[in-house]
């Protein structure tokens, strides 16, 4: 006798939609559908992507992050086609005012992150291309070798296309509502029909609040903008990490694109985003030298900008697990591409087996109801 494979469906389609489906697909005995109208998500591919354990931690969260750059460390391996899109590159890091910047390392190196104090000379040896005038007064700046970047809507791709050799099925479609039976989410509706499942997923980014709130469940989550600039390619490796510094956050992209973000300093984009997106584009080139050993810096031109959004719920930390509704789970959150490994495992591991890890306790919906 065949017993019949329990259904999931996973609603959304970016990092982190894509890892849970993923870790369903892979390592669980459970049929997966994953449904949105793209592949590669919403906020994911407007996102600066940079993986790291780095600022506003608690301890417990601290280590979720950390936990979670050490998984994608296994998945880069396990998912084809990772590894031409993620880089392990660390970061040289003086965002903060000298003396934030040494309790943060002192705090972080305390809790075993690798974190030091290098010197602006040893910055520019790692970093040629970076203008003597950009880097801090004070003489020296934090150094962070674990930390990475990955291209976040490539890799949301790569694994959901991975998952479907495993067997997981995509629905190119936008969930209307949620099916409910018995006091229980039994499935979605889409315009072409209805789907039931044993149980929904919501990792639908900001889409996750509108879908909760019809079946009467607030799932505080705020959207905040922040604008990324992004370069033409240039062949010439301008940045060999990550340089978060005290105006623009900056990588260089697998394809050689120089991208840099920021906070809008209003909380949000001006009636003239482009004028800004230009303004800002200007403070990212003069990071740079404009000569090196006599090689002329490449012309740097801005190609694009964008604007995403973030799903950021209300405390910061992600909204993860049980929704108080049998047969419904959510997985929204910020920092999404740095936690979506350990957001992929455990919440598929919650789902297939039941079997929930200790670290998701800090992150229930009802942590907001016992306010
Ligand atoms: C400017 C910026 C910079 C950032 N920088 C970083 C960073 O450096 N490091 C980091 O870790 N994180 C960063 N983030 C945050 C990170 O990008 C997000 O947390 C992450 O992308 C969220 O992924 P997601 O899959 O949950 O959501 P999304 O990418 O928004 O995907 C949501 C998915 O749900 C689908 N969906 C929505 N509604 C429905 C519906 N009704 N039916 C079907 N499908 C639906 C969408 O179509 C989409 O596929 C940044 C974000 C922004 C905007």
């Amino acid at each position: 006798m065949t017993v019949d494979k329990p259904h999931v469906v996973v609603v959304g389609a970016g990092i982190v939609g894509a890892s849970i489906a993923w870790h369903l697909a892979t390592k669980h005995n459970v049929s997966v559908t994953v449904v949105a109208p793209d592949v590669g998500g919403t906020a994911t591919p407007n996102s600066f992507a940079w993986l790291n354990a780095n600022f506003n931690n608690s301890r417990p969260y601290f280590d979720v992050r950390h936990r979670s750059m050490a998984h994608w460390q296994e998945l880069i391996n396990e998912v084809p086609g990772l590894t031409e899109i993620a880089r392990w590159s660390g970061n040289v890091q003086w965002q903060q005012d000298e003396a934030d910047l040494a309790f943060h390392i002192q705090q972080h190196s305390s809790w075993g992150y690798k974190t030091e104090r290098i010197p602006n000379d040893e910055v520019l040896r790692r970093e040629p291309w970076l203008a003597e005038s950009s880097l801090p007064a004070w003489g020296w700046v934090a150094s962070l070798p674990e930390e990475g970047s990955i291209e976040p809507a490539l890799a949301a791709k790569k694994m959901i296309e991975h998952a479907q050799v495993h067997g997981a099925a995509v629905r190119r479609e936008t969930v209307e509502r949620l099916l409910i039976k018995d006091s229980k989410v039994s499935g979605i509706v889409t315009a072409s029909g209805s789907i039931t499942a044993d149980n929904v997923i919501l990792a639908a980014g900001l889409g996750t609040v509108p879908l909760a709130a019809a079946v009467g469940i607030a799932v505080p989550v705020n959207s905040r903008p922040g604008l990324i600039v992004h370069s033409k390619p240039v062949s010439t490796r301008l940045l060999n990490g990550l340089a978060i510094s005290n105006g623009p956050h900056m990588r260089q992209t697998a394809e050689g694109r120089v991208i840099s973000g920021r906070h809008y300093s209003g909380g949000k984009p001006t009636t003239d985003p482009e004028a800004e997106a230009d303004d800002f584009f200007a403070k990212v080139k003069a990071m740079f030298r404009s000569e090196l050993d006599g090689v002329p810096l490449p012309p740097l031109e801005l190609d694009f900008y964008t604007v995403g959004y973030r799903p950021d719920p209300q405390d910061g930390l992600p909204i993860l697990g049980d929704s108080g509704k049998p047969g419904l789970t959510l997985a929204v959150m910020h920092s999404g591409v740095t936690l979506a490994a350990f957001v992929g495992q455990t919440v598929a591991d919650l789902v297939a087996t039941g079997n929930k890890d200790k670290a998701l306790d800090q992150f229930s919906l009802s942590r907001f109801s016992k306010e």
